[in-house]
């Protein structure tokens, strides 16, 4: 199955996940399996499948997909990107071990690394990955994890994903990248040297806004299996009905992806040329920190940018009240627009020094660019800028 998946693209791969394995029926689209237990075939002798906290096969067709789009050897579906976080923190670090987080990560996993480390359960350290000096001193403490993110939430900065790979493989470390912003159509950390990828499958891989999940792809099976024990242990599965509606929107994966990057990239032109706007940052532009990097790293330049307006403080709420089809909402990776303030939102868990610290300044806002028509969406941008 590898060998042959290996021969296809992305986009046949995110299509074809579950079709045609139904020997009962038939069944094209793979059918829902709620059951919590599976029946014996006899004394002693479980099947594939036993209890449905450790694994299900509603759940195992996202799993199989998505490692294979990835390029790893397995992968464990988890009931939201925060919980996989967790569980590969649990599973691999003990009181003495250290991670390495950018300093600018998603602010969930900030607050999480940084209040179990408090809590003792194991050392937490944020540092700028894009500063060789500061990276390498952290190194130096020789961390068990070592956690990237790339490209960077909300200022879409780019960071090397094989140098770091390689500078942390050297110190003897694992190497953790949230993969959620580009996915695997446009970003192979595995190949860069990754050992396990992260996704927040709320966000692009289900595409539709109606579910939460997460997953943790590992480029080795023994990784893996380590890690899906303590899966089981705590219990952080996903439900049937969430991983088959996962699957239907993986489908479409390549075909969103692709066509939102292309409006991104429109939304990025008409910003960067407006004279309300202070700054734009975007991968595509070569002012946005790591542009080189994410030329060759990245297929493209994806769906996020964020932008500061300019001008006084009090026209960011105008601006944001003026929008009629852009929703202000903290999320991303959907069909539909939206809009944040990470300040407020998505980064309000933050402290504003921190803050400060990694650029996310009062006025920046992060826009998710959907699959609206563009015309529509630059249209919706130019009557709110209108208004202020
Ligand atoms: C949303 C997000 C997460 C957390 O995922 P949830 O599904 O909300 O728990 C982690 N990393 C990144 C980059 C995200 O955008």
């Amino acid at each position: 199955m590898a060998s042959q998946s290996k021969k296809l693209s992305q986009g046949t791969i995110a299509v074809r996940g579950g079709i045609n394995t139904d020997d009962q029926y038939g069944s094209v689209v793979p059918v829902i399996t709620p059951s919590t237990c599976y029946r014996y075939q006899e004394f002693a002798t479980p099947r594939e499948f036993d209890y449905g906290r450790k694994a299900n096969p509603s759940r195992r067709f996202v799993e199989e997909t998505v490692a294979k789009l990835e390029g790893g050897a397995d992968a464990i579906l988890t009931n939201c990107g925060m919980s996989a976080i967790h569980l590969v923190s649990v599973a691999l670090l003990t009181p003495d071990d250290l991670v390495v987080a950018p300093h600018d990560c998603y602010g969930g996993s900030y607050r999480l690394f940084n209040s179990l480390s408090q809590r003792g359960y194991f050392k937490a350290i944020f540092v700028d990955q894009s500063d060789p000096v500061a990276l390498k001193e952290a190194l130096s403490l020789r961390p068990k994890l070592v956690l990237i993110e790339t490209p960077s939430n909300p200022l879409l900065r780019v960071v090397d994903i094989q140098e770091i790979s390689q500078q942390a493989h050297d110190v003897g470390a694992l190497v953790l990248v949230d993969n959620t912003f580009m996915t695997p159509i446009l970003q192979k950390p595995i190949d860069l040297g990754a050992d396990i990828v992260t996704h927040s499958c709320t966000k692009f891989l289900n595409g539709h806004s109606d579910l939460l999940a997460g997953i943790l792809v590992f480029k080795e099976q023994q990784l893996a299996t380590d890690v899906l024990w303590w899966a089981n242990n705590i219990g952080t599965l996903t439900s049937s009905f969430d991983s088959y509606l996962l699957l239907r929107g993986l489908r479409t994966l390549a075909a969103r992806v692709t066509l939102q990057q292309v409006n991104a990239q429109k939304v990025v032109e008409f910003l960067v040329n407006h004279p309300k706007i202070a700054h734009v940052y975007h991968p595509s532009l070569s002012s946005n920190l790591g542009h080189e990097i994410a030329k060759k790293q990245q297929k493209g330049f994806g769906s996020l940018l964020s932008f500061e307006l300019a001008g006084e403080p009090e026209i960011m709420p105008k601006f944001l009240k003026a929008l009629n089809i852009i929703t202000l909402a903290q999320s991303l990776g959907g069909v539909e627009s939206l809009i944040c303030h990470p300040a407020t939102m998505t980064h309000s868990g933050i402290s504003a020094q921190a803050r400060k610290t990694a650029g996310i300044s009062d006025q920046l806002l992060r826009i998710s660019v959907g699959l609206e028509d563009v015309d529509d969406l630059l249209g919706d941008l130019e009557q709110a800028l209108a208004v202020i």
